[in-house]
């Protein structure tokens, strides 16, 4: 019923509409965040200061909350405990930077909260980075010495790193969420404000959907190569 998802013709049209939406999505995530990234908030508030004023309403006063270089590298590191900014968005007074930190704490949140999408996303973490290097070698080793339980075992691996970007979307969708709503129920952004952040976000979200699918297709091809040799 589903042999369509293996087809030769199938896999190259969806590998061809993936690749121009994963391109798409980090073209639109740049020109998004560099036009909401000028537009000022009228409370004129840094997004550092968003950051912390957030943090501490939840109570998480702990959370430390520090610069970063490079652009878009924003993260928030649940080891050391800290939200990183990057410096264009650190000092920044735009709605664009305002989404960003906002969305950065809601990944705080998630933690302090024990949010069960987050806690799932922890466990499978190990064994997708070790699939992220090792299911290539597996695999080809298994093409080439023709040993079909170690070709099988690179796609197990590399399905772990699909079920992690899985895993990843609702936790980015939530920290969004959260964020957007923090955005409005204490008054931070305002009208067509919200709506740059909520652009900023979406667009944001986006570039999750295209590694997700880009990963998934891959996953098809996989699976397509080894049952057509078998
Ligand atoms: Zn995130």
């Amino acid at each position: 019923m589903f042999d369509f998802l293996l087809d030769h013709t199938f896999l190259y049209v969806a590998m061809l509409v993936v690749f121009v939406f994963a391109i798409f999505a980090s073209i639109n995530v740049q020109t998004t965040f560099s036009k909401y990234n000028k537009v000022q908030s009228s409370r004129g508030i840094t997004a550092s200061a968003v950051a912390r004023q957030i943090l501490d309403s939840n109570g998480l006063y702990d959370v430390q909350v520090t610069m970063i270089p490079g652009n878009l590298t924003d993260n928030y590191n649940p080891r050391t405990n800290t939200v990183s900014l990057s410096q264009s968005v650190y000092n920044s007074t735009s709605v664009g930077a305002i989404g960003v930190a906002a969305h950065e704490v809601g990944h705080a949140i998630q933690y302090a909260t024990n949010y069960g999408a987050i806690k799932l996303r922890m466990a499978i973490l190990p064994v997708a980075q070790i699939g992220s290097y090792a299911w290539m070698i597996l695999f080809i080793l298994g093409i080439f010495f023709q040993l079909p339980a170690l070709r099988t075992a690179g796609i197990v691996l590399f399905a772990a790193i699909v079920l992690f970007q899985l895993i990843t979307l609702p936790v980015e969708i939530n920290a969004s969420r959260r964020a957007l709503s923090t955005i409005k129920s204490q008054g931070i952004l305002y009208g067509a404000e919200y709506t740059g952040a909520k652009k900023t976000l979406t667009a944001a979200a986006m570039t999750y959907v295209a590694s997700l699918a880009t990963a998934l297709i891959q996953l098809l091809r996989l699976i397509s190569m080894t049952s057509r040799r078998d």
